[in-house]
């Protein structure tokens, strides 16, 4: 079998540049010539992974197939890719040390004093190498979280480091740098690049192609520039423009020739065909349609649209697919009341209730249900937006003033939603929730049925609380029907209420399986049906 070949992609300037998005692009242009190709990321924080983190901090904590919190980069690779991520595509400072201690713990290291060279390097090659081996893949990237001349990220610099050494020609190193451009003087400025590529090589790191992130093209001058100060090769410095959509980056990355720069160097074929006819009639039909559907997302982060991501991402692929532009309008659920949740939700197609954990924002959710339940809106409630469905529901139909979950209030009388039993003796809040992929069997006559074409379903999962089964039957007589079930447990993974245009909610995260050629059928459906609106 031939050797993997390896990408590291690191940062420098300033931070939130698209790492991610140039990483994915890359990859799906690769997987476009028909290799395997995976992205992991190190993130050089000490959280043990992104699961506790605030959204506030770090925006949506995505949830691979196995159940691993990561960060939200990994829904670009997942989306990119349209292949399943594991918790061997994310790691955090917090878990290489974990490991490593656990390993100093156990004897491993015979008596060895335990520091960060070698024993956290060689614990950060291990991580990437391991990821090729076990499932045989063409291509590694890896993204190193971070901007380089961060303390954090020294030890993930230095891995990068020994492994350029070690792989020799099977390693590519890639720098996504900043390059500002000054209004007064109408210039692209190339000296924080070179100094952030200084601080690169004197960390022993000599990346092999540039990419340039600016909103102003650049012109060979600049490319001339930058390779001699870099040591790069000309037609290894790329431009990278802000892009109308994040879609489109694989393909000025095409333009730009980065595939090709990175397999001449890796020493493979740049002659195999590249295959991104899917991904181009995406972009064509995501270009053509400016047919408007309207959807409203209620949260509690709607100042924070990373903190949504996923969803967000879910909607526009459903969008597209419709032949519809998605207007999405982020409304704040902290401020929404009975007298302006009209106004709020006013001129909407559909309306998104969005997951969360604790009480801010909920009385807001439950009143938008209360209102596009009664004025027949259509309604998708995810994960904490379905448990408010049912709240809502006991409250103004079965007439249980004081229903809640007892998330909110744990001395409810009517418990409608209640903490699974496997989850009542936990006390760590990392790692514990009910995570990742289980199965729903769906109810042959429901909408979700048809949404999904099939019985049994799989989507993931993110939660501790779930609807109480005891109040199952007086739902279902008052019109609130459960329609999706774990076939093993029984535990209500979906209700909807089948007089209503399309309101359905789902204990499941749908948006988590939503990718650019293989959208979501939940979100199609509801999208579907909000712009027959
Ligand atoms: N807080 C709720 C629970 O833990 C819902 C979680 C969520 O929306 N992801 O069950």
């Amino acid at each position: 079998m031939a050797d993997t070949k390896y990408i590291f992609v690191t940062g420098g300037v300033v931070s939130s540049l698209g790492k991610g998005i140039l990483s994915a692009s890359l990859g799906k242009l690769l997987q476009s010539r028909g290799f395997k190709v995976t992205i992991q990321k190190f993130d050089p924080y000490i959280n043990i992974d992104p699961g506790t983190l605030n959204p506030y901090e770090h925006g949506e904590c995505y949830v691979c197939s196995d159940g691993h919190e990561a960060d939200l980069d990994l829904g670009h690779y997942e989306r990119f890719l349209n292949v399943p991520t594991t918790k061997a595509n994310n790691f955090t400072t917090g878990r290489i040390y974990q490991n490593v201690i656990q390993k100093e713990r156990h004897g491993d290291y015979l008596g060895k004093t335990v520091q960060v060279i070698p024993h956290i390097t060689d614990e950060i090659k291990r991580c990437v190498r391991s990821i090729a081996s076990k499932n045989k893949f063409d291509i590694v990237i890896t993204e190193i979280g971070g901007t380089v001349g961060d303390i954090e990220s020294l030890p993930f610099i230095e891995s990068v480091r020994q492994l350029k050494w070690e792989l020799g020609k099977n390693c590519f190193c890639i720098h996504l740098a900043y390059l500002p451009y000054l209004s007064t003087t109408k210039e692209l400025k190339t000296k924080p690049v070179q100094h952030s590529v200084k601080q690169l090589q004197e960390l022993g790191v000599q990346p092999d192609a540039l990419v340039l992130r600016t909103e102003h093209p650049i012109n060979q001058d600049i490319r001339k520039k930058v390779a001699l100060f870099c040591n790069v090769a000309e037609e290894a410095v790329v431009e990278c423009i802000d892009a109308p959509s994040i879609y489109e980056v694989p393909l000025f990355m095409q333009r730009e020739g980065l595939d090709r720069i990175v397999l001449e160097k890796l020493g493979l074929p740049t002659d195999t065909f590249s295959d991104m006819e899917p991904w181009k009639q995406f972009l064509d039909k995501l270009k053509k349609a400016t047919k408007p559907v309207r959807i409203g997302l209620v949260g509690k982060y709607a100042e924070l649209s990373d903190a949504y991501k996923s969803i967000i991402e879910s909607l526009n692929h459903a969008a597209v697919y419709n032949d519809r532009k998605l207007e999405l309008e982020l409304i704040h659920s902290q401020y929404i009341t009975e007298t302006n949740v009209n106004q709020k939700l006013a001129g909407l197609d559909g309306v998104v209730v969005a997951p969360g954990f604790g009480s801010r924002g909920i009385d807001g959710k439950i009143i938008s249900l209360k209102y596009t339940r009664e004025n027949n809106i259509p309604t998708l409630g995810i994960c904490l937006g379905m448990q408010c469905m049912v709240i809502e529901f006991a409250r103004n139909v079965l007439g249980y003033p004081e229903a809640n979950s007892t998330e909110m209030d744990p001395s409810t009388p009517k418990n409608v939603i209640d903490i699974m039993e496997d989850q009542k003796n936990i006390s760590d809040y990392g790692g514990t929730m009910r995570l990742g992929n289980y199965e729903c069997r769906l109810d042959k006559t429901s909408r979700a049925y048809k949404a999904y074409g099939k019985e049994k379903i799989q989507e993931r999962h993110r939660h501790r609380f779930e609807f109480n089964d005891k109040f199952r039957a007086e739902f279902e007589s008052a019109g609130m029907k459960c329609t999706g079930t774990n076939p093993e447990t029984n535990l209500v993974e979906m209700i909807e209420m089948p007089e209503l245009k399309w309101y359905i909610g789902c204990q499941f995260h749908p948006e988590y399986n939503s990718t650019v050629l293989k959208p979501n059928p939940l979100f199609l459906d509801f999208i579907k049906v909000c712009s027959q609106a």
